[in-house]
């Protein structure tokens, strides 16, 4: 329920005076649906309005000036606009007004008097001129013109001024509430109460008290951040409640892993160290394992289903793709299988009476793991026993689908894999309801991908160089990046590409991109697989995870649109076998600095955690690394990158809230009730809920 002091806030926008029907969808579209999302609208400049000379003026700029005056010059066909002539001491300006209301303006500005006007300066071959000031008014009523202005994000029809009108009728019903930051917390760091913050943001003084750094910027998002890191912290509480089968380390997943040839790196103990724990902990675990292409995460989650196995229990593993959970269907189940372990592989193309047979050694428990695609949650599948779910490649399925496999057992434990490494300070804010483990470490024997950045215009070489490497059998991807606003013209150039290289190559050049079915996805993905064709060329970017241990070249267009993170993980794609394998980026130049220093880190390193850290710090704030899509939240206060050590210490202060005061029933719990309600961070509210 929400409390009663905030319904001003939750007040639809039409209850601010001068939102009627017709300004309201304007409103809202610069803001949103209620009031407290215009008081949450933030200046994104401010204009400064100190009277100035007019041989002062630059052309462009906001200005004030104090003139008189002098001649009024009527329009001479309708669609033309009234001019005004001004001047002070040193110099002129016409003040230019469209419209039919000349006498008006006479009447109300009469030559002679003294005005201050307030509006852009445009030098123009007529001269001079101010089109539609600002303000115009008697120097008598000079604060009527605040000296400095905060500018509003505006839209066709709602001028920034308007804006900030409403943003200021929106502040006068701010109600006080009651303080939810711990006082110590609030005077160590200089923090004005909450109401005086958003004062502070309403009437900026200065260019710097726009700024994320500033006091009442940081304590509003540290606010935002506190409240959202609660709601995570609750539910992953909520979730360790939840009784759940103790599984115990069993003698299975070490005979597994004695049979393996290899050993486990020490990332990959650790991680399967973690999960045992949990498993022991009789808590319902959510953990994420984070870890590079190639860095072993599917024989760790082997294990863990081994366990699961030897306790009578069963899983099941998820892939996004048909071809992907084929392959880790190819992994696991001769391995579990040789140890009397049933495997099922269950896809939308298992039909009739395979099907079938496989639902049934499913619901009887006679198969202990499943490996699937979506075909999993589908109703008709059944389980005896289900303990774990394994969902690979986790952003690619929706809380919802992730929760209808889960509920298809009692409790169960959730192990979420993701090949995408995110920064350290982002973890929290992506996954603060989850458990994390890395695996940042290699297997070892693998020779590092030889990168090269490639200017476009040496296309040829590049393509000469492939076609000499598939004669003496290599394989190679060839990525054509989705650019322009149109998926058309892309897929059109795309097959441009696959064109001109199958003229070079030959006949095995194949294509995958986004707008085909996906069985015929699927298909061209195998065929590569399977070395019928020696290039693939595609728009997408190549369906994660799929392994093609032969595939030794990666080109990529215009590698400088991508996110390192997302080049790190195409040219995963490669370097998986012992050979020597190569990455060429190929890029428009000329590069910026920036760009440059980019494609070099890739060049320089290996290691996807080191990546993204780098990658977040050179591009900064906003949403460079295109997180937003893959979890990240959309802060309204917050920049996870410029507030990143608020993140921190507001994941810190949740965990201390929650294990104090889990019902939030203290008066600062009551305090950040109000909190969470304001910024809708709620813990029932799953965005994306582990539980
Ligand atoms: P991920 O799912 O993390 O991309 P996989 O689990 O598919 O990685 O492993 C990639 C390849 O590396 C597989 O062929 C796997 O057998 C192999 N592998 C896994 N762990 C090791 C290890 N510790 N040493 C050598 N090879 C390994
Ligand atoms: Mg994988």
């Amino acid at each position: 329920m929400r409390p009663e002091i905030l319904f001003p806030l939750f007040a639809p926008i039409t209850s601010l005076k001068g939102v009627g029907p017709r300004v309201a969808p304007l409103l809202e579209k610069v803001a949103g649906p209620i009031v407290r999302d215009v008081l949450w609208l933030r200046p994104h400049s401010i204009v400064v309005r100190t009277p100035a000379m007019l041989s002062a003026a630059v052309d462009g700029q906001v200005m004030t000036f104090e003139v008189t005056i002098q001649d009024y010059q009527k329009p001479r066909a309708a669609s033309q606009p009234w001019r005004v002539q001004a001047a002070d001491a040193t110099g002129l300006i016409t003040l230019v007004f469209f419209g039919r209301f000349g006498d008006q303006l006479q009447q109300r500005h009469p030559v002679g008097a003294r005005r201050i006007v307030s509006g852009k300066v445009e030098e123009t071959r007529f001269g001079r001129q101010m089109v539609h000031p600002d303000y115009m008014v008697d120097p008598e009523r000079r604060d009527d013109i605040p000296e400095i202005e905060a500018v509003y994000p505006a839209t066709e029809g709602l001028p920034a001024r308007r804006v900030r009108g409403f943003v200021l009728e929106a502040q006068s019903r701010v109600p006080d509430l009651p303080e939810w930051q711990d006082p110590a917390f609030l005077t160590r760091e200089r923090f004005p109460p909450w109401r005086e913050a958003l004062e502070l943001l309403h009437s900026p003084r200065s260019e710097a008290d726009l700024s994320p750094l500033s006091l009442h910027c940081r304590r509003l998002a540290y606010d935002e951040l506190l409240a959202h890191q609660l709601a995570m912290a609750q539910r992953k509480a909520a979730r360790r409640r939840e009784p759940a089968a103790r599984i115990a380390p069993s003698t299975l997943a070490e005979a597994l892993k004695a049979d393996l040839p290899f050993a486990f790196t020490g990332a990959q103990n650790r991680a399967l160290d973690d999960i045992r724990q949990d498993f022991r902990a009789g808590e319902r675990m959510s953990r994420l394992v984070q870890g590079d292409v190639g860095s072993g995460k599917t024989v760790v989650a082997m294990c863990a289903m081994a366990d699961v196995a030897e306790g009578g229990g069963q899983s099941a593993l998820m892939a996004p793709t048909e071809i992907l959970a084929r392959q880790h269907y190819e992994t696991i189940s001769g391995p579990l299988a040789a140890h009397g372990v049933g495997v099922v592989l269950l896809t939308g193309r298992d039909k009739g009476a395979g099907r079938a047979e496989k639902l049934r050694a499913l619901a009887s428990g006679e198969a202990r793991v499943a490996v699937g695609t979506h075909a999993l949650f589908q109703d008709e599948v059944r389980f005896h026993r289900l303990q774990l779910v394994v969902i690979d490649e986790q952003h690619r399925f929706g809380v919802a689908e992730r929760q209808r496999l889960q509920a298809k057992g009692e409790a169960t434990h959730l192990i979420a894999m993701s090949a995408t490494p995110i920064p350290r300070t982002l973890e929290l804010t992506m996954y603060g309801d989850l458990d994390v483990s890395r695996i940042d470490e290699k297997p070892p024997g693998r020779t590092p991908v030889a990168t090269r950045a490639v200017p476009m215009p040496r296309i040829d070489e590049i393509v000469g160089r492939l076609r000499e490497a598939v004669a003496g059998g290599a394989q190679a991807f060839w990525i054509c990046p989705l650019v322009s606003e149109s998926e058309v013209s892309d897929l059109a150039a795309a097959e441009m590409r696959a064109l001109a290289l199958w003229k070079v190559i030959g006949p095995g050049v194949g294509l995958v991109h986004g707008k085909m079915a996906g069985a015929e996805k699927d298909a061209v993905m195998a065929d590569f697989a399977d070395g019928k064709l020696s290039v693939l060329v595609a728009t997408t970017v190549v369906e994660v995870g799929v392994n093609v241990p032969n595939a030794t070249i990666m080109v990529i267009e215009q590698a400088e649109r991508f996110g390192l993170a997302q080049l790190h993980q195409l040219r995963g794609r490669v370097g998986r076998g012992r050979r020597e394998s190569a990455c060429v980026l190929l890029y428009d130049p000329p590069l910026s600095e920036t760009a440059q220093q980019r494609l070099d880190i890739l060049r320089r390193t290996d290691d996807g955690f080191v990546i993204a850290e780098k990658d977040l710090e050179l591009r900064g704030g906003g949403d460079a690394l295109g997180l937003r899509q893959s979890g990240l939240p959309d802060y309204v206060f917050a920049d996870p990158f410029v507030h990143r050590e608020l993140i921190a210490a507001a994941g810190d202060d949740a965990r201390l809230i929650v294990a104090r005061d889990p019902e939030l029933t203290s008066p600062r719990g009551r305090a950040l009730q109000v909190l969470q309600e304001l910024f809708d961070w709620k813990a029932g509210l799953a965005l994306r809920d582990a539980g």
